[in-house]
């Protein structure tokens, strides 16, 4: 059922797609009357790289997957993380995410590029398409540190830019604030645009999931996509040792050091089992494809 957006709605999301891109022509204007120096740079990717793990590791593996466990104030810190991403609270991205594997690339979907490449990418969020959170996150409502830190979302999102005004003034708001939130938007959005659209697809699952390795890398491993979308629960989506996964690398790290357990591998035996019943699957449909990718990962 597409549910209606309120018009105040509509404007919010227009507004957060909108004025990173002006942030970003601000910041190009910039660059044209003197380089952008190094501290904006690093101010840039220093917020770029904990907050995108916020989403990957936190929202996506940790929180919609269970792909492991980990000690409170771990969960904590990567929910904050993820909502100064500002793609909205802990709460409403899970549920979202979890109709997105519960019909993939069938009516219902979210953001399946069935609907267009555009609505995959960004129109998704006008359309009303949102999932409810009672059908697919009930257990979240139940857990009083994801609905606290999803109710505070207003203040994560202020935080978001409060850091980088405070580290570097109007130019620091702009490379870590504007440029940083555009920068992670387009990414994750990505993984739903172009990694059901570009790309290779080793296993014969029945959505249009890829992987695809400029995202695998801009999204911190996001983009082996084909990967997660045949093993969700795994907490590592880079399955071969090329499939360069720093979010994956991030879980393992967290491992050593004791405050994440239960980290949810799949085994080589798994994966040759899992290409097999893709190709079964697949029927006749494009056996020679698959045998080829299924040969270079098993
Ligand atoms: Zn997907
Ligand atoms: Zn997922």
């Amino acid at each position: 059922m597409v549910k209606p957006v309120s018009a105040v709605r509509k404007l919010i999301i227009l507004a957060l797609v909108l004025l990173p891109l002006l942030g970003t022509v601000l910041a190009m204007r910039s660059l044209w009357h003197r380089a952008v120096d190094s501290s904006d740079l690093a101010l840039m990717v220093g917020l770029y790289v904990p907050i995108s793990m916020g989403i990957t590791v936190g929202f996506h593996r940790y929180l919609t997957h269970r792909g492991f466990r980990t000690v409170w104030p771990v969960k904590a810190l990567l929910l904050i993380l993820g909502s100064m991403a500002l793609e909205g609270p802990a709460l409403v991205w899970a549920a979202n995410h979890r109709k997105h594997h519960a019909l993939s690339d069938q009516a219902g979907d979210p953001h399946s590029p069935q609907d267009g490449f555009f609505h995959a990418h960004v129109g998704w969020l006008f359309s009303g398409m949102e999932a409810d959170a009672q059908t697919y996150a009930r257990d979240l409502n139940e857990d009083r540190l994801v609905m606290s830190i999803s109710r505070l979302f207003p203040l994560w999102a202020v935080l978001s830019l409060a850091i980088p005004f405070a580290v570097g003034g109007w130019h620091g708001l702009l490379w870590g604030g504007a440029v940083r939130i555009f920068l992670t938007h387009h990414v994750t959005w990505s993984v739903n645009s172009v990694c059901h659209t570009f790309g290779s697809r080793p296993f014969g699952t029945k959505d249009r999931s890829r992987n695809q390795w400029i995202v695998g890398l801009l999204a911190l491993g996001e983009g082996w996509h084909n990967n997660h979308h045949a093993f969700p629960r795994s907490a590592l989506h880079g399955l071969r040792w090329w499939q360069l996964d720093l979010s994956g690398l991030t879980i393992r790290l967290l491992e050593r050091a004791r405050v994440v357990r239960g980290v949810q591998r799949v085994s080589a035996a798994e994966i040759r089992a899992r290409i097999e019943r893709g190709l079964r699957e697949a029927g006749l449909a494009h056996p020679g494809a698959y045998a080829a990718e299924a040969s270079e990962v098993a």
